[in-house]
């Protein structure tokens, strides 16, 4: 799960780690009452999920009301394109106003899992700002990484080497360093993140030390001791039909093809989907109804399929072992009333009470239903179809 910059901040704020005052506005308006409080000069930041902000323009300096009416204008008006968000960029619903600093040196900070050492690390880099990923492609030598300790976390000895491949010395930098550091590291192992950056973590020309950005992401499947966390979740830049596939227990991936899939069980969802690729087609989704299906979720997953306007053709793949093959069947004719096939609908099931699922299948005569021998014939019949 992501967060915004600015939630990022308020928790980087609340572990101790220094961030300068800001707040958050959905208009133009607000951006301007904002300005109001803040004054002076002021940094207005697009809250999207994608990074690359300032290199796209969606971070601008402003010294009057004038600028941050137009900067905010703009950016809630324009959508975001950067080098991490594709063509088709990302829409703006909140800005951050920020007070700016002046800044004499930028830094990088951050901390992820090594999944080759199994542990938390942490990285450290004179060389920060907007430039990280070419400094890391460039020049790997310039970020110095610590590796934590699962059970002993971020050690003294560790905070000195990095705070020193920061090239700070003076005394005050030196304890602000390790209060970022910690609390950076604290954060990350407390609510099991996955990311937590700090860039640029600024020096100021008056001699403070502060984060100026904040990027957080967290492991969902940690998400269920994290209500506060949780609470945070916005899905404005997510897939609608996944939020309402995440609803119904089903998961769900939207993909470009034509061919809609619905199918038991993540690794029969996979296959099926290289099946139909083998056979020339291309899957317009990833669906695994999960084993514990109930009837109303798999009509909720025909729905999802049907109301997809890419969808040419549909390849039920059901293998029933704790998921029912009448269960599924019930739910096809459900839909079919519910919804009409309006394009053909192949089906394949085998296993847990195909029986009375055929006969069902066959009792309802549903129109734009074919019925398919075994895998193979079913991909190959949704490929022709399509
Ligand atoms: P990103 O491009 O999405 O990572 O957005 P950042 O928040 O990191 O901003 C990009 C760049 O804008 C930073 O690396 C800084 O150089 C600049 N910037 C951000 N905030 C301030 C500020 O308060 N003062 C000044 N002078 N520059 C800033
Ligand atoms: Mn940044």
């Amino acid at each position: 799960m992501k967060i915004h910059e600015y939630q990022a901040r308020q928790l980087l704020a609340e572990a101790g780690v220094p961030v300068p005052p800001a707040e958050v506005a959905s208009s133009v308006d607000e951006a301007l009452a904002a300005y109001g409080r803040i004054g002076g000069r002021v940094v207005v930041k697009a809250q999207v999920f994608a990074g690359g902000r300032g290199k796209a323009g969606f971070v601008r300096l402003c010294d009057n009301a004038d600028q941050v009416r137009e900067a905010a204008a703009f950016m809630l008006t324009h959508r975001m394109v950067s080098r991490q968000t594709g063509p088709a960029g990302v829409a703006v619903h909140k800005l951050l106003l920020a007070a700016a600093m002046d800044i004499a040196a930028e830094y990088y900070v951050g901390m992820t899992i090594d999944r080759g050492r199994r542990c938390p690390v942490m990285m450290a880099s004179r060389e920060g700002g907007v430039e990280i990923e070419e400094v890391a492609a460039r020049n790997p030598e310039a970020i110095v990484k610590e590796w934590l300790h699962p059970h002993l976390g971020l050690q003294p000895f560790q905070i000195r080497r990095l705070t020193q491949a920061l090239g700070l010395t003076a005394k005050e930098h030196v304890q602000a360093a390790a209060r970022t550091l910690a609390g950076l590291a604290s954060l990350f192992l407390r609510y099991d993140a996955t990311l937590a950056e700090i860039n640029p973590l600024v020096r100021t020309t008056d001699g403070r030390l502060l984060a100026l950005d904040a990027k957080v992401t967290f492991d969902d499947n940690g998400l269920f001791r994290h209500a506060a966390i949780t609470a945070m979740t916005d899905t404005s830049e997510e897939n609608p039909d996944e939020i309402r596939a995440r609803a119904a227990g089903l998961s769900y991936i939207a993909l470009d093809g034509n061919i809609g899939c619905l199918v038991n069980g993540a690794g029969l969802a996979m296959a099926t989907m290289d099946l139909i690729k083998l056979h020339g087609g291309e899957p317009a989704n990833f669906l695994d109804v999960g084993g514990s299906v109930t009837a109303e979720g798999a009509i909720e997953a025909f729905r999802i399929i049907l109301a997809d306007p890419k969808v040419k053709g549909v390849l039920v793949n059901i293998f029933g072992g704790i998921a029912k093959c009448d269960l599924i069947a019930e739910a096809l004719i459900a839909a079919a009333r519910e919804v009409g096939f309006h394009v053909p609908v192949v089906v394949r099931l085998e296993g847990t009470n195909v029986e009375r699922a055929r006969q069902l299948l066959n009792d309802a005569q549903v129109s734009g239903l074919l019925t398919a021998e075994d895998l193979t014939d079913a991909a190959q019949k949704v490929c022709a179809a399509v």
